[in-house]
């Protein structure tokens, strides 16, 4: 029997969770992502001597699926409690930084990074993929986990999406956020555990890399609210930077901040979702697109719908 194949474009952990369980199941997965590095939103960077989470900065593990596969990769080793919300649920953050667990799962996959896609195609029984810089990967199953409207890009010409899909998808709106990160030279004000939910004002999130135990040089990261972060989108990145450190100098000594950098997300949090894990796209070809603006969203919500459609692949009937 033909071995089954299957291209999936975003190497975020909805994606790299769905390579995961199609290639335990004997199935050839080729993941894509425009990135030089694996994660997408679980994103961890260095500098200056510091480290620093500068997109998701823990995770709930509210379901048994999650938490079983977290323990399968790591043993639970890579695994931090980090209370930093008080409704009941315990907070993960991950040793060394959120980055960890895409990283260990893409150890386990043919991951080609650099590759951003620009189109699909629909040619015989087979979905063709095509990027930027012209190469060509041809599947039986093509799963979309990129942000969608960045997936809602892909589809013209030959491939249109159905007017249901087309309304079920342009529903789904994510928030951006800027992201401001600095070493300091001495520990910040941040109270244990070292991470501060702001409700007022243009700070959402503020967090002591240094507490958190993946830095051992004191550093910050700041997230702006999302209300910020829309009306300031288009903003110089230094104008920024200057009123949100200026909003966290009780917590951030500003005579203490060293070095610096910003991050515009365009899409951070998937603040309206479809309802579903995935979505089965009405094409010619099969295609489902998930990740986390479907089902619960935030990370444990990419993992679900990851899962979910490797297991609505594996449920197909054999050709
Ligand atoms: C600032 C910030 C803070 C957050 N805080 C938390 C938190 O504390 N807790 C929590 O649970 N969640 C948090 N989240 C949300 C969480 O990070 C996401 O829900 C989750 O990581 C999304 O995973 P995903 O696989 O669905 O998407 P992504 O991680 O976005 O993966 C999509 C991938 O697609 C790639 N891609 C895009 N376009 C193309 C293309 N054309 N071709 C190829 N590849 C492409 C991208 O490079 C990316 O790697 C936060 C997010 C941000 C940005």
């Amino acid at each position: 029997m033909e071995q089954k194949s299957c291209v999936i474009i975003g190497a975020g952990l909805s994606g790299l969770t769905a390579g995961y369980f199609l290639t335990q199941n004997g199935w050839q997965v080729t993941v894509l992502d425009k990135g030089r590095g694996v994660g997408g939103r679980m994103a961890s960077r260095s500098f200056a001597g510091a480290r620093f989470d500068h997109g998701a900065q823990y995770f709930s593990i509210k379901s048994l699926d999650f938490q079983n596969f977290i323990e399968q990769l790591s043993g639970k080793r890579l695994l931090r409690k980090w209370n930093v919300r008080s409704d009941g649920y315990p907070r993960f953050a991950l040793e060394g930084g959120m980055n960890g667990l895409p990283k260990r799962i893409a150890e386990t996959l043919d991951v080609r990074t650099g590759q951003k896609v620009s189109g699909l195609q629909n040619e015989e029984e087979t979905c063709t993929i095509i990027t930027e810089t012209g190469q060509r990967y041809a599947a039986h199953h093509v799963l979309l986990t990129l942000p969608v409207p960045q997936a809602l890009a892909l589809f013209s010409g030959q491939l249109l999406l159905s007017e249901s899909d087309q309304a079920a998808l342009s529903g789904i709106r994510y928030d951006p956020c800027w992201t401001v990160m600095a070493t300091l030279t001495q520990p910040s004000r941040i109270p244990p555990p070292g991470g501060l939910v702001l409700e007022t004002g243009p700070v959402a999130w503020l967090a002591d890399n240094q507490q958190k135990e993946i830095s051992e040089r004191p550093s910050v990261t700041i997230h702006a609210s999302a209300d910020f972060s829309r009306q300031h989108l288009e903003d110089d990145p230094e104008t920024v930077q200057k009123i949100l450190l200026g909003a966290v100098a009780t917590w951030v000594l500003p005579a203490t901040v060293q070095m610096t950098q910003v991050h515009r997300w365009r899409y951070s949090h998937a603040a309206q979702r479809h309802p579903a894990p995935f979505l089965r796209l009405d094409l010619p070809v099969s295609a489902l697109i998930g990740g986390d603006a479907f089902g619960i969203g935030n990370v444990e919500g990419a993992f679900l719908s990851g899962k979910a459609m490797a297991e609505a692949l594996l449920a197909l009937p054999s050709e």
